[in-house]
Parts: structure tokens; sequence; C-alpha cells
């Protein structure tokens, strides 16, 4: 069996791929794509790892935009996954840095090739598209049998900090959909009945919900149907809202107060509410502290301050989520920016395009690439890391 690389041969070999890295993240950061239209992304990311003796399946579990990119070893052994992002935000552009996921992703997986090319088993990037706005990319391909056979998966986020790994609440997406009736808003406005003023009173009845609900729940939305015209009473007007909280039986629990909500509102205006789900519920996420106690280890001896985030960090969601449920995966954070510098913000988005977060994309490529190459040619890793994910413990990131 091989035994793995030393830390100082990755890093060496992640400073080779640092040009090709850093001119494929910048290339997808000037040209975002939203979810399931990362075309432009898949491409550059799939003919490097071509390039680099990966072979690629485009379009994988019925996603156009998806990939898998694998390297077997001669021998038989573990899967292990490096997943990529490369979807952009409405309005923002790559302000979550997930051009940095997707490079950083396909560079550590090419230096453990490059470096360890009789590894045992098999690694693979996976390209997972559609993260934001509730594309549930992860989760759709997990459904198509991609991830069946993976025994662990890895991947890093940027943000304002480095941590080994933070919880990730459980989100419902929600679409109320409020219909009403059209009229003359001035001739005859009480022939109609305002589907728009249903979605007011909405957006009141959660707030008034909010000192009622745990202090981890979040629930936050949008006017994502507001009427055509202001002459028309509108019959038609819907509210996208997410709601999370730390576990998804937490989550539903407060979805069935939101649709009370609805409903109340709909009575007292004298439309129709419907409460429909936008796409899959992200599930709370479990980090395998093991596997990202390793990542820690590597990146403090490149000489990055890390910790975990303990449990009570501030949190977004992700498919992840859905991922750390069925097999052992970790999710840290990488600073790119200031301290304090808003994640989904116009100033990440500027951070994401940065000689520093490279630099440190960098790094933490070879952290990944550290545990995935331990994962292939230590079973003891393996082994400790399933230890955990089959005790289910309620892990202290
Ligand atoms: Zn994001
Ligand atoms: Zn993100």
């Amino acid at each position: 069996m091989s035994s793995s690389p030393s830390l100082e041969a990755l890093s060496g070999e992640l400073a080779a791929l640092r040009p090709r890295m850093e001119a494929v993240s910048l290339a997808i950061h000037a040209r975002p794509e939203l979810k399931f239209a990362e075309f432009h992304a898949q491409q550059l990311l799939t003919g490097w790892l071509v390039e680099s003796g990966f072979t690629v399946t485009a379009g994988a579990g019925g996603l156009d935009t998806a990939f898998v990119a694998v390297h077997h070893g001669p021998t038989p052994g573990p899967y292990v996954a490096v997943l990529a992002e490369y979807d952009a935000l409405p309005g923002i552009g790559h302000g979550c840095g997930h051009n940095l996921i997707a490079a950083g992703a396909a560079a550590a997986a090419i230096a453990v090739a490059r470096t360890l090319p009789a590894h045992p088993g098999t690694v693979a990037v996976i390209g997972t598209p559609g993260e934001e706005t509730g594309g549930a990319g992860k989760i759709r391909l997990a459904e198509a049998g991609v991830f069946e056979g993976v025994d662990a998966a890895v991947m890093f986020h940027p943000g304002d900090r480095w941590l080994t790994g933070r919880p990730g609440l459980a989100a419902a997406h929600l679409r109320v959909a409020f219909t009403g009736v059209s009229a003359h808003a001035s001739v005859s406005p009480w022939q109609g009945r305002s589907a728009l003023a249903a979605a007011q009173l909405f957006l009141n009845a959660v707030d008034s919900m909010r000192q009622f609900v745990p202090p981890s729940a979040r629930l936050h939305g949008i006017v994502s149907d507001g009427g055509q015209a202001p002459n028309v009473v509108p019959a038609g007007a819907a509210v996208d809202l997410y709601v999370r909280d730390r576990t998804a039986g937490s989550a539903r629990a407060l979805v069935e107060r939101v649709r009370a909500a609805a409903e109340g509102c709909a009575l007292a205006t004298g439309t129709r509410a419907e409460v429909g789900e936008s796409g899959p519920l992200y599930a709370e996420r479990r980090n395998n502290t093991v596997l990202a106690e390793r990542f820690g280890r590597a990146v403090r001896a490149l000489g990055v301050r890390i910790g975990p985030g303990g449990p009570d960090s501030p949190a977004g969601s992700s498919d992840i989520g859905n991922l750390s449920q069925l097999m052992p995966v970790i999710h840290p954070y990488v600073q790119i920016a200031d301290a304090g510098t808003p994640a989904h913000s116009e100033a990440m988005r500027e951070a994401a395009a940065t000689s520093l977060a490279h630099d440190h994309t960098q790094v933490a490529a070879t952290g990944l690439a550290e545990v995935v190459a331990a994962l292939l040619t230590d079973t003891e890793v393996l082994a400790a890391a399933r230890a955990e994910f089959a005790a289910g413990s309620e892990v202290a990131v």
C-alpha cells in the first residue's frame, strides 16, 4: 500500500498549480452564472481535470451543469470526493466566493493525483451546481445516485475567518402564493380582492411571530410577485420565504405555523393561500470532527490560526447538510476578507478576486489534499471518520 505523501510534497504541488488555479477562479468570478446555468465554469473545470488525467462525466445525475471527474488508482480502495460549487448569486455575482471553492477543489484533487499517482481507490471532483437560492444541487445528485459508493466528501468555503467547521441550519424554502380577484383600482376596487394585501399582512404576521420562535430560528423573505400594475387590484402575489432552525424537525414545525399564518391572512383579505416549496429542505449539517481536525492540523502547519466555530456560531444553510447525513463530510471556512465582512455582499464579491483570497485558497486546497491523501492511504483515518459518523453523535464543531 502507498503511504501518504508529506505535507511539503502536497504544498509544493499546490504552489505549482497556483497560476492555473487562480486563472480558473478569476475567469469564473468574471462571468458569474446562476444556479444550473454554470456552463462556462463547468467547461473550465472539466477541461483542466481532463488535461490532468481525470476521466470526466459531464451532466452527471441528470443535471446539465454537474460533473464527476475521477482518477482511479491501480488497486481498489476508498472513494473520496472533493466537492466543487460554482454558482453565483442573483444581483451580486460571486458574493459567496464559489469561484474559489471550484478552483481550489480541482487543484486539491489534481495535487493528490500528481503526488500519489498509484494511490489506492478513487479520488474524484464532483461538480455540484445550484447550491444558492435553494437549488439543492447536491440533494438532486444524491437522489440520482451520484454519491453512491462515495466514502467521504470534503470541501471548503470562503468566509471572513478560518474555522474547521461550524453548524449549518436546516432550511425550508417556501413559496407562499395568494390568489385574489382583479378589478379597477379606482373605479370599483370593492369588486376586487387584493393578493398583495394578503402578502403584506402575511409578512407582518411572520414578523409578529418572531418573539415566539426559538432564538436559533430565522424567518426571512421577499415579495417575489407584488402584482402587475398600480391601477389593477392584484389577483396574484407571492412571498418567497426561508424558514430555518437548528434541525429539520424544528424547521418543519415552524413551517406549519407559517402555513397557518398564511391561511389566516387569506381569510382576512378574501383571498386564497397556497404554501408550497420552491425547493427541497436543506438539512442541518454534521461536521465530521475527525476529518475537520485533520484539516485544521494541516493548515496550522502552514501557518494558519484555526479552530472550531462552536455551537452558537452564526450560521447559514447549505445542501452539504443533506450529504452530511449520508456520509462523513467537512466544510471548513477559509478567511478571504477582514473579520466582519458579510457573506453575500459586494464586499465579499470583491474579496473573492484578490490575491490574498487565492493565497488562502492555496493553503485550504493543501489542507483538503492532505485529508484526501490520508483517507486514501491510511485505513485508520477512514475507519475513525466512519466510526464518528455511525455513532451519530451531535457533533460539537
Ligand atoms: Zn452563499
Ligand atoms: Zn456559498
